[in-house]
C-alpha cells in the first residue's frame, strides 16, 4: 500500500516527499481512509507509530477541501496534547506535512507567554494544538473562539485523564460545535476512555496497532 493509494492530495503527497517516508506505517493504513471519509476514530497506538501523520495528513486534505470562509479565523482544527514536549512535537510535524497545503499552524501551552499566544491566534489559525490548560486559560480571557472547530484530535488521552485534564476537557468540548469530527488516540485503553470515547465519539471505528 502506498500513500497515494490512500487517497492523499498532491499537496499532501509533496510533503510526505520531502520528509521521505516511503510507505504508511500500519496505523497510518488504517487510519488515513476512515478520517478521509469524515468518520469518528479511535485509535489505540503508542508514541512513535506515526500516529501524529495518521491524524494530521487526512485532517489536512479535508481541510483545504472545504476551505471557503475568509481568513483570518481561528480555528478549524484543534490538537489537545497532555504534555508541552507533545505538543511541540505535533506542531512541528503538522507544519512540515501542511506546508504545501497553505495552512497556518500555531501553537500554545503553558510555560510561554499568554500575549504571545493571544497575538498568534488573533492573527488567525487553521490548526491549533494546544495543552487543556493554556488553551482554557485563552478562551476565558475570550482570546479564542471555538466554534469554528470542524476536527477535533484527542491525543494521548489516557495520559490527558492521568494529569488531571478532564475538567479542562469537558469545559473545551463544551465550546466546540456538536457537528464536528473527533479522533482520539490512546496508548491504552482503561474503562475511562472507554467512557470519554462514548460521550464524544459518534459511531467510531477502532483501529489498534
Ligand atoms: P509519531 O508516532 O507520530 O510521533 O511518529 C514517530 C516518528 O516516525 C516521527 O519521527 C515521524 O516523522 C516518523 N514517521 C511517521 N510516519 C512515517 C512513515 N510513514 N515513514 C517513515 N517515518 C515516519
Amino acid at each position: 500500500m502506498s500513500f497515494e493509494q490512500l487517497g492523499l492530495s498532491h499537496a499532501v503527497l509533496q510533503a510526505l516527499e520531502l520528509k521521505g517516508y516511503d510507505k504508511p506505517s500500519p496505523i497510518q493504513e488504517q487510519s488515513i481512509p476512515t478520517v478521509l471519509q469524515g468518520r469518528d476514530l479511535l485509535g489505540i497506538a503508542q508514541t512513535g507509530t506515526g500516529k501524529t501523520a495518521a491524524f494530521m495528513l487526512p485532517s489536512i486534505d479535508r481541510l483545504v477541501a472545504s476551505d471557503k470562509r475568509p481568513k483570518p479565523r481561528c480555528c478549524r482544527m484543534l490538537v489537545l496534547a497532555p504534555t508541552r514536549e507533545l505538543a511541540s512535537q505535533i506542531a512541528k510535524s503538522a507544519s512540515e506535512y501542511a506546508r504545501f497545503a497553505h495552512l497556518k499552524v500555531v501553537t500554545v501551552f503553558g510555560g510561554t507567554s499568554v500575549n504571545r499566544n493571544r497575538q498568534d491566534v488573533a492573527r488567525g489559525v487553521d490548526i491549533l494544538i494546544a495543552t487543556p490548560g493554556r488553551l482554557v486559560d485563552l478562551t476565558d480571557q475570550n482570546a479564542l473562539d471555538l466554534s469554528q472547530v470542524e476536527v477535533l484530535v484527542l491525543d494521548e488521552a489516557d495520559q490527558m485523564l492521568d494529569l488531571g485534564f478532564i475538567h479542562a476537557l469537558r469545559q473545551i468540548v463544551r465550546m466546540l460545535p456538536r457537528q464536528r469530527q473527533t479522533l482520539f488516540f490512546s496508548a491504552t485503553m482503561p474503562n475511562s476512555i472507554k467512557q470519554l470515547a462514548g460521550q464524544y465519539l459518534t459511531d467510531p471505528v477502532q483501529v489498534s496497532v
